[in-house]
C-alpha cells in the first residue's frame, strides 16, 4: 500500500506558501497505516500535472491531491484528473445546494465561475466541505485511488478528518498502523543527543527513533508499527524508558502542543506558584511568551521591563553603586533584578534577563553574553551566565527559553 501527495499551486513553488498540507496529510495517512512514499509540488500547469499523474499512477495505490479546486481559471486540478482517468465532471447536488444557500444568505451576487467549485468527477464520491464551498472527490480508476481536496488548510483539514478519512479506512483496511510519540528536549543539541543515543538509534527497527532539531530544542519521534494499539503503546513505553535513561535530564514534555512555556506554566499551576520577571535585553519577550498560554493569569502576576540603567534604578530600586561597580551585564545585576522583581510583585519566583543582544558590544562584553537570574521565595537568588550565538532575535529567544527552563527545574527539584 503506497500513497503519495501532490500539492498543486504556483504559490508553493514560488515559496510564498509553505506546504503544510503535505505535513498534515502525511501524519493522517501514517495514522491510518498508509505509507507515504512521495511528496510533490507542481504549479498550476495542467500538462505538468498530467505528466505527474501518469508517474503517480504507476507507483502509488493512493494519490492525494490538494489545491486547485477553486472557482478561477487556474484552478485546474479537477479537470486535469478527470481527463487523466477519462471521466467527465458533474455537478454535486449537495455542494450546489450549499452554494445557493450561501449566496442567498450573504446577499452577494453569485458569478458563473462559482459553479465550478461544486463540480466533482463522475463515478466518484463527493467529499463535502464543512468550512468552504469547493467539493472534493474520491475516485478509483485502474487500481489507483485519487483523493482531491482544496488548498486552504482550514478547509482541507475538516474535509479530510470528517469526510475522507472514514472512507479511506474502509477502502484500505490496514493490519498494521503507525503509532507515534514525540519527546521534547531542552538544553541538549541534536548532535549530542544523537551521539548519546547512537546505539539505540542504530539497533532499533520497531519502534524507530527520529531526531528533529528546532530552534533551541530537539524532538525525538518514536514510531511503532503494529496491528495492536496496546502493544504499540507498550513498545513505545519500552523505548521511551531506554531513551530517558540516557538523556532524561533534558526531557521536558510530549507532543507538538506542549511547548516549554506551556509545560512551565502547567507546572507552576500544579505547584500553586506564581511568577514575575524583570527584563532588560528581552524587553518583555519573556512576559509576552507567558501571555501566549491561555489561563496564565493564574500564575503570572506581571513584571518589569527595565531596558536602561535608570529604569533598573527607578522601577526596581537597584542600587546605583551596584550598577556602577558591577555593570548592568553582570551576575550581581541579574540577581538584584530577580530579587527586586520577586519582592515588588510578591511572587514565588522571578526571573531576570540582562545581557548583550547586539549588534554592538556592551560594557566590553561580547554580543550574546546574557546573565539570567532566578529568585525563589525563601532561597538565595542566583544567576547563570549564558553565551548565545547567532543574531539578536535568536539571542533574545534563547534567553527566554533558558529562563523558562530555570523555573521548570526549580519546581521539579522540590518534587
Ligand atoms: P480556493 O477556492 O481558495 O482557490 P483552491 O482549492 O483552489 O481553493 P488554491 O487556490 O490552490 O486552493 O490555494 C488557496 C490557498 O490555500 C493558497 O493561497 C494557500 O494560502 C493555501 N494553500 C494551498 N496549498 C497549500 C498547501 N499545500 N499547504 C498549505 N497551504 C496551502
Amino acid at each position: 500500500m503506497k500513497a503519495e501527495i501532490i500539492a498543486v499551486g504556483t504559490e508553493l513553488l514560488l515559496g510564498q506558501v509553505v506546504n503544510t498540507n503535505a505535513t498534515f496529510l502525511s501524519e493522517e495517512l501514517a495514522d491510518l497505516g498508509i505509507e507515504v512514499y512521495y511528496h510533490t509540488v507542481v504549479g498550476d500547469n495542467p500538462s505538468r500535472l498530467k505528466k505527474l499523474l501518469t508517474e503517480a499512477q504507476k507507483r502509488s495505490d493512493l494519490v492525494v491531491l490538494c489545491g486547485g479546486l477553486g472557482p478561477t481559471d487556474d484552478d485546474l486540478t479537477k479537470d486535469t484528473v478527470a481527463e487523466h482517468i477519462n471521466h467527465s465532471l458533474i455537478q454535486d447536488e449537495q455542494a450546489l445546494a450549499k452554494l445557493h444557500e450561501f449566496f442567498t444568505f450573504s446577499k452577494n451576487k453569485m458569478t458563473e465561475n462559482n459553479l465550478r467549485q461544486t463540480l466533482m468527477i463522475d463515478g466518484g464520491i463527493g467529499i463535502q466541505n464543512p468550512t468552504g464551498l469547493a467539493v472534493g472527490t474520491l475516485i478509483t480508476e485502474s487500481r489507483t485511488t485519487y483523493l482531491l481536496l482544496p488548498g486552504p488548510p482550514n478547509e482541507l483539514k475538516p474535509m479530510f478528518q470528517q469526510n475522507a478519512r472514514p472512507l479511506l479506512k474502509q477502502l484500505f483496511p490496514q493490519k498494521e498502523q503507525l503509532i507515534s510519540r514525540v519527546l521534547r528536549f531542552y538544553g541538549i543539541g541534536e548532535s549530542q543527543l544523537v551521539t548519546d543515543l547512537k546505539e539505540l538509534i542504530d539497533t532499533q527497527t520497531n519502534p524507530t527513533i527520529a531526531p528533529y532539531a528546532k530552534p533551541n530544542e530537539v524532538t525525538l519521534r518514536l514510531t511503532a508499527k503494529t496491528a495492536d494499539n496496546e502493544l504499540g503503546q507498550q513498545l513505545l513505553n519500552g523505548i521511551e524508558t531506554q531513551v530517558l535513561e540516557k538523556v532524561g535530564e533534558f526531557f521536558y514534555g510530549y507532543g507538538d502542543e506542549n511547548s516549554l512555556v506551556k509545560v512551565t506554566v502547567d507546572q507552576l499551576k500544579e505547584s500553586g506558584k506564581t511568577v514575575s520577571a524583570a527584563e532588560s535585553l528581552t524587553a518583555g519577550l519573556f512576559q509576552s511568551t507567558l501571555g501566549d498560554v491561555s489561563g496564565v493569569s493564574e500564575v503570572f502576576k506581571g513584571g518589569f521591563v527595565t531596558y536602561s540603567a535608570e529604569t533598573k534604578e527607578q522601577f526596581l530600586g537597584i542600587d546605583h553603586e551596584l550598577l556602577e561597580k558591577a555593570g548592568v551585564v553582570s551576575e550581581a545585576c541579574a540577581i538584584a533584578m530577580a530579587e527586586q522583581a520577586r519582592k515588588l510583585a510578591n511572587t514565588d519566583f522571578a526571573v531576570s534577563f540582562t545581557g548583550v543582544a547586539g549588534p554592538d558590544e556592551l560594557e566590553g562584553q561580547p554580543v550574546g553574553t546574557v546573565w539570567i537570574g532566578l529568585a525563589e521565595k525563601g532561597k538565595p537568588a542566583f544567576a547563570v551566565l549564558c553565551h548565545f550565538n547567532r543574531d539578536r532575535s535568536y539571542i533574545r529567544q534563547s534567553a527566554v527559553m533558558k529562563g523558562l527552563d530555570m523555573i521548570r527545574r526549580a519546581i521539579n527539584k522540590k518534587k
